[in-house]
């Protein structure tokens, strides 16, 4: 070996010791949602999995073992909170041996705990009839207020895990909140000649965007949040239709249609059947294109 290449060699060793390869921040997210906020503000600065899909229901996903192991070695839990993931994720994070994302450690953040809940209970709830939201509407992140509120907080928590790319997490944030405010005025534009107008919806998954867009739900599907629709309640949900002029049901594609079926063929009404999460469809391949898929169907679902 000459010596030109002996130094040559020698200075791309001293240029990998000087730069290694650095390891991506790796987050694990409850819902597909959250995922999808942390990859806009986390960009390629970090690792995202999560643990459900979004064609699953969020507040049933099965606690397989194997979610455990993919939370050992995360840098940052992100969940939901609002006991969205009471009946799954607690045994899975006991199981992950993680002690830094226990509920209240440093790399455990739960997003609702940074937003304002809507559907806060009046007086007690007992989970055992079936009302699954005792904690408020854990359904927040479709509303475009509250998820740049989740987007910061995420974006404030990267930051302090990886203060080397402190700027890039805070220039992405604002990056996003730009595309949410530009996204946010055409939605508006689209559902303002329908403001005032209800829909009937399966679950409360739509309450905050509903309140956003100045539409209205005047009645669920569901007679509890959790409960499946038996026929007396599909019944009387046909004189409420009526009543406030509901033209559309929407029905998140994991649920069962045929109760929204029966109220269509009652009441004239149409189903629209929409993704439950960012990845329920094709289409919504990410938080805006999510969101835009909700907004379309809304204004199918209104007139
Ligand atoms: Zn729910």
């Amino acid at each position: 070996m000459s010596h030109l290449s002996t130094a040559l060699s020698v200075a791309f060793l001293l240029a990998a010791f000087a730069s290694p390869a650095r390891a991506a921040v790796n987050v694990v997210t409850t819902t597909e949602g959250l995922a999808a906020v942390v990859r806009e503000v986390g960009g390629d600065d970090v690792k995202v999995i999560a643990l459900s899909r979004g064609v699953q229901d969020p507040h049933f996903v099965d606690a397989n073992p194997s979610l455990a192991v993919k939370l050992r070695n995360a840098d940052l839990l992100v969940d939901v909170g609002m006991d969205l993931e009471i009946g799954w994720l607690p045994p899975l994070v006991t199981q992950s041996r993680n002690a830094a994302i226990q509920p209240g450690g440093a790399r455990r953040l739960t997003a609702g705990n940074f937003v304002s809940p809507m559907d806060l209970p009046t007086g007690p709830v007992d989970r055992s009839q079936g009302d699954i939201h005792p904690s408020g509407n854990p359904h927040f992140l479709t509303d475009p207020r509250r998820a740049v509120q989740v987007a910061a907080a995420i974006a404030g928590r990267l930051a302090e895990i990886d203060p080397g790319n402190a700027a890039h997490y805070r220039e992405r944030l604002q990056a996003f909140q730009g595309k949410v405010a530009a996204a946010g005025k055409g939605w508006k534009e689209r559902l303002a000649p329908f403001a005032g107008r209800s829909v009937i919806t399966q679950h409360k998954t739509l309450t905050y965007l509903l309140d956003w867009s100045g539409l209205k739900a005047a009645g669920y599907m569901e007679p509890k949040q959790g409960v499946a629709p038996p026929p007396s309640h599909v019944a009387s949900l046909v004189a409420v239709a009526k009543a406030a002029g509901v033209k559309g049901v929407l029905v998140e594609n994991y649920y069962d249609r045929r109760p929204a079926d029966q109220l269509r063929d009652l009441a004239g009404v149409k189903v629209i059947v929409i993704p439950g999460d960012v990845g329920g469809t094709k289409e919504a391949s990410d938080w805006v294109s999510y969101v835009d898929v909700l907004v379309k169907a809304l204004g199918q679902a209104v007139q």
